[in-house]
């Protein structure tokens, strides 16, 4: 069985994200959707909403899962017996950054990072922009997956 995950911040999760994922599932045969904890990143978005997000948008699939964690993120892929990090590349500037974590990760564990292009239509889409949006009181309905309920 061909477990990945699919680790980030998701503060939110959002329509990039989402078609990430969908993807995914044509590569492998599990994707392990994991919210990372860093206690010195704030968030926008508590665990628990982040949390909801994920399981609206992917309500009734049952070969996609959403957990949370806090440990090095090859430690935690580990801990679920997944082989492979699932990443979406938006711009150069994800790309090496991508690249050296990467590396690192095969390095240390042998788990390979498996790196999806985005949409050409969703590439101007980012976690940071919607939390702007949102703190000018606009909606962010559209940077969402779909089936997501505002407000949540
Ligand atoms: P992190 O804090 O680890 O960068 P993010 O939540 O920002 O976490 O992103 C998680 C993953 O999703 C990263 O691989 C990022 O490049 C990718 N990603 C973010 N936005 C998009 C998008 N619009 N299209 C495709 N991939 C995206």
């Amino acid at each position: 069985m061909k477990r990945a995950i699919f680790p980030g911040t998701f503060d939110p999760f959002t329509i990039g994200h989402y078609s990430i994922v969908k993807r995914g599932l044509n590569l492998f045969d599990e994707i392990i959707i994991a919210i990372g904890k860093n206690q010195s990143k704030k968030t926008l978005f508590s665990v628990e909403k982040r949390i909801e997000i994920v399981e609206q948008a992917f309500a009734g699939e049952k070969r996609v899962k959403v957990i949370s964690y806090d440990s090095l993120t090859v430690d935690f892929a580990q801990s679920v017996d997944a082989g492979f990090i699932l990443r979406g590349l938006r711009t150069v500037g994800d790309f090496e950054y991508e690249r050296t974590i990467g590396d690192t990760n095969r390095i240390l564990t042998g788990i390979e990072t498996v790196i999806l292009f985005t949409e050409s239509a969703y590439s101007h889409i980012s976690s940071t922009v919607a939390r702007d949006l949102m703190s000018y009181g606009k909606d962010i309905t559209e940077f969402l997956p779909p089936g997501v309920k505002i407000p949540l």
